[in-house]
């Protein structure tokens, strides 16, 4: 609706390419609510979206996206790449497929930490300890006692335990979302979401990009360079250990805490030896773009949001 206006109207606009922000693709995300939220997209709506880029628009790598920006390639008008975060295993086993059949590459972003011990990254620990604990009652450290079955103070609770989490990293970090879990009586979640070292070699070798997510998924802006330094160098060792290639691409993780990277992370980044790098901060990627902070587009929960974060994002409006 109105789309087709929109399209006209970017003929005459500069060429740039749209990255998009996936994470989970699930054939049926409701058990998956109270963990994941609102970050997977159904595989219905999925195949849909990936019919109308095969369809309507460009496929392209964020190898490609890299040669564009860099001014080495020319992309053709209405380039779309594809990302995902985090690298839960459905993005092989449930998205690959489709991507498959409609020749799309893809990219994502493992969190390495969380692929060594098959666990979900923190954010999704914390909404599965606050959403699904039977507790009533939680006192926050050096806060007022809460009452958890009101669901603003629930979510408020949630809300500010993610802003502390997303300064912390490693080991602190996991005693800190330990210790909640078990002030809320909730078990370790046994449920394996994650790719695993193999999966990701599979991806690969079906043509698709491996980047990292970190080690362990903080908000690199917000810890100190010691640990920036070992999130982002340890991390992209492990993984051409694991996978016997170079890794060069890069996601920012953007738990929580604005913002999400600074000079400091992009100078780290470009020492450690990553090319390509993606935040979450939304717009086009045009020609001339910094390849260490490109910006991508959420994909959308439907298939008419999806045109539309297209359309706008081609014309060079933020969505
Ligand atoms: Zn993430």
């Amino acid at each position: 609706m109105g789309s087709g206006i929109l399209r006209a109207g970017a003929r005459f606009l500069p060429a740039g390419a749209v990255v998009l922000m996936y994470h989970s693709v699930l054939p049926d995300p409701a058990p998956q609510r109270d963990i994941l939220g609102g970050i997977v997209h159904p595989l219905a709506v999925f195949e849909r979206q990936m019919e109308v880029l095969a369809r309507e628009y460009h496929p392209v790598s964020m190898q490609e996206v890299h040669a564009f920006v860099l001014g080495q390639k020319p992309l053709p008008r209405r380039s779309v790449a594809v990302t995902f975060d985090d690298g839960y295993a459905d993005n092989l086993e449930v998205a690959g497929p489709v991507l498959r059949r409609y020749g799309i590459p893809a990219t994502v972003y493992v969190t390495v930490d969380c692929v060594e011990q098959r666990q979900i990254p923190w954010p999704a620990r914390l909404r599965r300890a606050f959403l699904t604990t039977k507790k009533t009652a939680w006192t926050r450290p050096g806060g007022a006692p809460v009452s958890l079955p009101e669901a603003a103070e629930r979510q408020h609770s949630l809300d500010l335990t993610s802003d502390h989490c997303a300064g912390l990293c490693g080991d602190v970090q996991e005693q800190f979302v330990a210790a909640i879990e078990r002030d809320l009586e909730v078990g370790p979640y046994t449920a394996n979401l994650m790719m695993s070292w193999e999966q990701l070699r599979t991806w690969v070798k079906q043509g698709h990009i491996a980047g990292s997510h970190t080690l362990t998924h903080p908000n690199v802006a917000h810890i100190g360079d010691a640990e920036l330094q070992r999130e982002l160098s340890e991390s992209k060792r492990r993984m051409e250990q694991q996978l016997s290639q170079e890794i060069t691409h890069f996601a920012y993780p953007g738990p929580a805490l604005q913002p999400i990277w600074s000079q400091k992370t992009r100078q780290v980044c470009h020492a450690v030896g990553y090319k390509v790098v993606v935040t979450t901060t939304s717009g086009l990627v045009r020609p001339g773009a910094d390849p260490l902070g490109l910006c991508r587009v959420g994909a959308a929960q439907t298939v008419a949001g999806l045109r539309w974060n297209l359309e706008n994002s081609f014309l060079g409006r933020r969505v």
